[in-house]
């Protein structure tokens, strides 16, 4: 159901911010907060263009008196839908949030404000020699905040966990405009209910996440990656818990089925033949990884194993672009609901 907020309405949310830059109400720049990747549509009425905690709080508190639907957002990438203002109402937009205002190496932790791109933060720590382990393949062009609201991970989950185990701490503004601060700086924390952990993966439904302490993990010496096709889906499955059983566990581990091996195989990209391609990354210090390299393979190695690919140092991730053209196909037509 659409809300349809008065003149009077937008002028006080329009004064909780500061420049008149960070207040959007033209229909064409409404459409640009309108959709994201799930291929659904409707715009709101404005967008705020936010820049500290304060002025969320502002916001959200005028939001909660006149029964305003507001949606966060971060970058729009998400596949689900969950920053489509359905409702019209107010989009309340982190991006302008980008500092990173501490990183705490000898503690392993930084701090950051939502709209910081997981990609900038771990470049940020690349040279430190730590990173942050949550990957999805956006991470390039999506926003810590994003990542936490949707809990995301990505092949390097399996052995590090996604977004949920790897925050420590959260500053957020819940729906009356109250800003709170749940969890600690230190992985033991005392009794209590976890609302850390509730609020990751919440889409932005229980508060708007304004401040981020994250869990820093050193980087690993040194990567390699083997590429294993089985003949049935059903081989690669067994193979994987044969995999997960033993000791070395991968960094990453991804499965590719039947019909995307065939999208590949469209593309001119030359594949052996079988229905099923696990994606596997070991990680150790230098001196270990053979031996890592080994006991996973000798793992992977059983019924329908077609060919190994590898062990190579794991590729560069290539520009999504490619890879999206060819999945995008299976995906529905985009459509406008504006209700
Ligand atoms: C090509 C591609 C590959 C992907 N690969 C993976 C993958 O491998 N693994 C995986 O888990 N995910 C993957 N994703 C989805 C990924 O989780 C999202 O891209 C990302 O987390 C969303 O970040 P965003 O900044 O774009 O947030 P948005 O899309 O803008 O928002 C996502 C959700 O978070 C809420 N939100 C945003 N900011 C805040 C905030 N500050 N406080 C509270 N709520 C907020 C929004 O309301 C919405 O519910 C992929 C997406 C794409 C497009």
């Amino acid at each position: 159901m659409s809300h349809a907020m008065t003149p009077s309405v937008l002028q006080q949310l329009g004064a909780c911010l500061t420049h008149p830059d960070q207040w959007l109400t033209a229909a064409e720049d409404c459409l640009a907060y309108s959709f994201d990747n799930s291929k659904r549509m409707a715009r709101p009425q404005a967008v705020a263009l936010c820049t500290t905690t304060a002025e969320v709080c502002a916001l959200l508190a005028i939001c909660h008196a006149h029964g305003v639907p507001v949606t966060a957002r971060g970058r729009g990438t998400n596949t689900t839908g969950a920053s489509v203002p359905m409702a019209g109402g107010l989009v309340i937009s982190l991006e302008r949030m980008q500092r990173i205002l501490d990183i705490n190496t000898a503690d392993r932790y930084a701090v950051v404000e939502p709209g910081v791109l997981n990609g900038d933060l771990q470049a940020a720590l690349k040279p430190l020699g730590f990173f942050w382990p949550p990957d999805p393949t956006s991470a390039g062009f999506s926003s810590i905040g994003g990542n936490l609201a949707c809990n995301a991970g990505g092949p390097r989950a399996v052995k590090y966990g996604a977004s949920r185990d790897n925050t420590l701490a959260l500053m957020a503004v819940d729906g009356r405009g109250e800003v709170f601060s749940c969890g600690s700086l230190t992985s033991k924390n005392s009794v209590g209910y976890d609302l850390t952990r509730f609020l990751v993966g919440s889409e932005g439904t229980l508060g708007i996440i304004t401040q981020a302490t994250l869990k820093l993990v050193p980087l690993p010496v040194a990567k390699r990656a083997l590429r294993l096709l089985y003949a049935r889906i059903e081989d690669a499955a067994a193979a994987v818990a044969r995999i997960m059983a033993q000791p070395v566990t991968p960094c990453a581990l991804e499965f590719i089925d039947r019909e995307a091996l065939a999208l590949v195989r469209e593309r001119g990209i030359e594949l052996p033949g079988g229905d099923a391609l696990l994606l596997v990354e070991v990680d150790a210090e230098a001196s270990a990884l053979d031996a890592a390299c080994k006991a996973v393979l000798a793992a992977a190695e059983g019924l329908g194993l077609v060919n190994v690919l590898g062990p190579t140092t794991p590729p560069k991730p290539r520009p999504v672009g490619r890879t999206q053209g060819t999945f995008t196909r299976l995906a529905p037509p985009r459509t406008e609901k504006n209700q």
